[in-house]
């Protein structure tokens, strides 16, 4: 499970500021709650080299009716869902009475609450903080996270620690010439690939995280996956945020189903939606190795369903798509339907999609098929002398267009890792490639390697 942070406080004190430090994105997941102009996001960090999962909340206001009665239950939720709790108030404002009560809610929660003092800049260092010792909080710090001051030392001297971690070096990318990573290339490249299959995943199979919204039939499909085939269902240590893990064989081949909506969890006579909780959604997309997001065909795709799917190909799983209730559309309405999903889908068309009915279990069958295509594609091996060929013919039938003054010159590829996988292209002015190019490079890495199911990062660099 990645440990998760929140981020609490009055408005404006900077939260997002920090947030969008820590995450550098723009697609955070939002929480569906209708009626509230900002509630609590989620994003996805990476703290030296640490992977975390960021909830940003809208603030607590001191109010407790209305949208901001609401906005304070967001933040505490936020605050019960995490493992770090970051309080964040103002050095500009100073010590404020709503900053007090805030206080006094957060110690109610009975975790550890990490004070951290934002907007520092312009002000002396020796008396910024003092105001803010009177809330009694052991762990004080202080930040200007608008300039990215501070914001070092707070993880690495409250955020790890508190996740019982430590800093990780980045992975160098090696500087070689392009004949000795070539020479080089077949046995690190295989050993690399090795090392990357972990030993649960042979004992137990790939894990399959099947999400989407409350009602898009996950717990249909989970019953219908598992058909007759006997099962082991054991339950992740923990509370109810947790997703239900499920052994299971299918043809002799072994996999583990991560339910994050859980098949126990009701009765068929009681179909209460069960409310969505985006931080299960993200811990099971971060645990699994193919990501099987279902939809309901008849309600569409909704933008927390794009930023969902943004999350998944932003952590570099494989990806199948599954347009369930297929059977609940009349005939005549199956093309254009199908059409306008393909086009909402475009940006992730490196996924199958399927069109399914969980229910009565039609193409479910090739809903596996598109899973094993897809794992396969998180595992193809890859080493420096293969992936040049392949640059070199794409090369070759269609050049780089020039790029300003210099002409682009790509030079040779080589692997730069797996989960996903990540190929390093080496030339001169790479800056410059359209991404019309990289697209175009992307696709023919694509059908040279055979992956399907499976995002492939790109990584350019200048090289003489
Ligand atoms: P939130 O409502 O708590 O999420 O606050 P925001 O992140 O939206 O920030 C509120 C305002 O404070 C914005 O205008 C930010 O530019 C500003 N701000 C954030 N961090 C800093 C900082 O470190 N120093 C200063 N001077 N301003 C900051
Ligand atoms: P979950 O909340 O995503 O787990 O959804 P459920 O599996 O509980 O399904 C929600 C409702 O949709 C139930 O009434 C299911 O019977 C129904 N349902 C699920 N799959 C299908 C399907 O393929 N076709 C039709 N017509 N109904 C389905």
């Amino acid at each position: 499970m990645l440990p998760v942070i929140a981020l609490v406080g009055r408005p404006n004190v900077g939260k997002s500021t920090l947030f969008n430090r820590f995450t550098r994105t723009r697609d955070a997941l939002v929480a569906d709650l209708p009626g509230l102009t900002r509630d609590r996001q989620y994003g996805h960090a990476k703290l030296q080299n640490n992977p975390f999962i960021i909830i940003d909340t809208g603030g607590i206001t001191g109010g407790e009716v209305g949208v901001d009665g609401l906005m304070a239950e967001q933040s505490m939720q936020a605050v019960r869902e995490a493992d770090i709790v970051l309080f964040i108030v103002s050095a500009r404002d100073g010590l404020t009475t709503i900053d007090e009560s805030i206080a006094q809610q957060l110690r109610l929660e009975n975790k550890t609450i990490n004070l951290v003092v934002n907007k520092v800049d312009g002000f002396d260092q020796n008396t910024v903080l003092t105001d803010f010792y009177s809330l009694g909080f052991e762990s004080v710090s202080a930040i200007a996270a608008a300039h990215g001051r501070g914001v070092g030392r707070l993880v690495e001297d409250v955020i790890l620690p508190a996740a019982n971690l430590s800093a990780i070096e980045p992975e160098p990318t090696p500087e070689f010439s392009e004949e000795q990573l070539i020479a080089s290339a077949e046995d690190s490249a295989d050993s690399e690939s090795e090392e990357s299959t972990k030993t649960d995943e042979i004992e137990l199979g790939p894990k399959l995280a099947i999400i989407g919204r409350p009602n898009v039939g996950k717990s249909t499909l989970v019953n219908r996956m598992l058909g007759e085939d006997r099962v082991v269902v054991y339950d992740m240590p923990g509370t109810t945020r947790d997703s239900i893990y499920i052994e299971m064989e299918r043809r002799d081949k072994k996999y583990t189903l991560i339910d994050t909506a859980g098949v126990r969890k009701r009765g068929r006579v009681h179909e209460a939606v069960e409310k969505f909780s985006v931080l299960k959604t993200l811990q099971a997309i971060n645990d699994a190795n193919v990501v099987i997001m279902i939809f309901d065909a008849r309600e569409g795709i909704t933008e927390q369903d794009l930023n969902l799917l943004g999350f998944a190909i932003d952590a570099g799983r494989s990806l199948v798509l599954g347009i369930n209730k297929w059977d609940n559309l009349p005939e005549d309405k199956r093309t254009d339907v199908k059409e306008a999903i393909t086009r909402r889908l475009h940006f992730a068309d490196f996924a199958r999609v399927k069109f399914i009915s969980a229910l009565h279990g039609t193409n479910v069958g090739h809903l596996w098929e598109a899973v094993d295509e897809a794992y396969a594609g998180a595992r193809v091996k890859m080493n420096a002398s293969k992936l040049t060929r392949i640059l070199e013919m794409a090369v070759a039938k269609h050049q780089p267009p020039a790029g300003g003054r210099f002409k682009i010159k790509l030079r040779f590829a080589h692997p730069g890792g797996h989960n996903p996988p990540r190929i390093v292209i080496h030339g001169n002015q790479t800056k410059s490639l359209p991404n019309s190019y990289i697209r175009y490079l992307e696709k023919s890495f694509r059908e040279a390697l055979k992956i399907i199911g499976t995002p492939i990062k790109f990584e350019l660099k200048e090289s003489q």
